[in-house]
């Protein structure tokens, strides 16, 4: 048992179950056994890869979305280049690498803005980008970012933002929360709770024994992230695993040293997740007046160039690191890897044309 799990028990024991968007919350960002604040994520030997971990093209690529987006919108300076829950700060690094080649014009300009919820994970920020040459500032909300044009950057955030389970169950819905066996171990319970049912996927019949999620953190995040966007200019790029309509499915999952696990057996020791509904952050988008595009990570890498990016960068290397980029390419974007499971939303202000249709854009 872990030390969080003795906590999580005697809580639930005191005042009876808790929601799965409260368990997530303590897993993850408990101060003394959280997951993002006190445990090593990232690469081989932690717990998963993310994109910018496995290849600088992912990095390089987004900032060719970035400058592209800039310029779009009437390239203004300042520009605040931010991104949100950036892990060991490897995304950021290759962003400003790339800029100070692709965008020289950004030089006195732009200040770039880190957004962490994680102290532990701020510092080794810090360390990945201490001789990164640019204007850097740290940050625990959106809500002291510059009130300048942003443009904003988030990947595998939004699955770690809190969400909610709900289970129809003998003709009603219930919200699904942590409780305890008589033996003391977590497990999943009902408990009475509702939510706004038009949210429901309309082309899907509700059956006994349908899951739905629903994530209100998720939303009011996009919210503010849009109304900056609508009041200040700009415009922002989010990957993660999900899908790009609504729909029924239990997607909560654990993962710890790259092996999924039972997501109650080690709170604060494994990575909780959930799949983003982008169809929900889209409307989100739009609502707030902004143009929006999606596409899968595959189809989104190879419209920004991976492929050519990867004949250069292998260009002037031998035959094993040739090798090592093309399987980076593979992981990135085959489908049965990161290429199809993974999706990116684009933000951008209506009529800049930063939002390029096919081949991103899928019918
Ligand atoms: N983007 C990185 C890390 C992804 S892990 C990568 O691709 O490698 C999720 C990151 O989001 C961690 O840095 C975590 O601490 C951070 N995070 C989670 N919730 C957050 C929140 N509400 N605000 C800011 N950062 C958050």
């Amino acid at each position: 048992m872990t030390p969080l799990y003795r906590r999580i028990a005697a809580q639930i024991e005191a005042t009876g179950p808790i929601s799965v968007a409260e368990y997530m919350a303590l897993c993850l960002f408990d101060p003394d056994h959280g997951y993002y604040t006190t445990r090593e994520p990232f690469g081989a030997d932690g717990d998963f890869v993310t994109a910018p971990e496995i290849s600088q093209m992912f990095g390089e690529l987004v900032a060719v979305w970035l400058v592209t987006a800039w310029r779009s919108i009437g390239a203004p300076l300042p520009v605040t280049v931010a991104e949100v829950g950036p892990g060991r700060g490897t995304l950021m690094r290759d962003i400003v690498r790339a800029v100070r080649r692709i965008a020289p014009d950004w030089q006195d300009g732009a200040a770039f803005a880190l957004v962490e919820a994680s102290p532990r994970l701020a510092a080794i920020q810090r360390l990945t980008l201490k001789n990164a040459g640019v204007s850097l500032s740290w940050h625990d909300d959106l809500d002291t970012l510059p009130d300048t044009p942003l443009l904003i950057v988030g990947n595998e955030l939004l699955d770690a933002l809190p969400f909610r389970q709900f289970a129809f169950q003998d003709g009603v819905w219930s919200e699904r929360a942590i409780g305890l066996e008589e033996d003391g171990k977590l497990r999943f319970v009902l408990k009475p709770g509702a939510f706004d049912l038009s949210l429901l996927p309309s082309a899907q019949p509700v059956e006994e024994g349908s899951v739905f999620e629903i994530s209100p953190a998720r939303s009011a995040f996009m919210q503010r992230v849009c109304e900056r966007l609508a009041e200040h200019g700009g415009a922002g790029i989010f990957f993660d695993y999900g899908h790009l309509c609504t729909g029924f499915g239990d997607t909560f999952q654990a993962v710890r040293r790259h092996v999924y696990e039972d997501v109650l057996q080690n709170p604060g020791e494994a990575d909780l997740t959930s799949h983003v509904d982008f169809a929900v952050l889209d409307r989100i988008a739009r609502a707030c007046g902004l143009a929006t595009s999606t596409a899968t990570q595959g189809d989104f890498l190879f419209g920004m160039g991976i492929i050519e990016r990867a004949g250069r960068l292998g260009a002037t290397e031998g035959a094993e690191q040739r090798e090592a980029i093309r399987a980076a390419v593979e992981r990135l974007v085959g489908p049965d890897m990161m290429g199809t499971l993974f999706k990116v939303l684009m933000i951008a202000p209506r009529g800049t044309g930063t939002l390029p249709p096919a081949p991103w854009v899928q019918p």
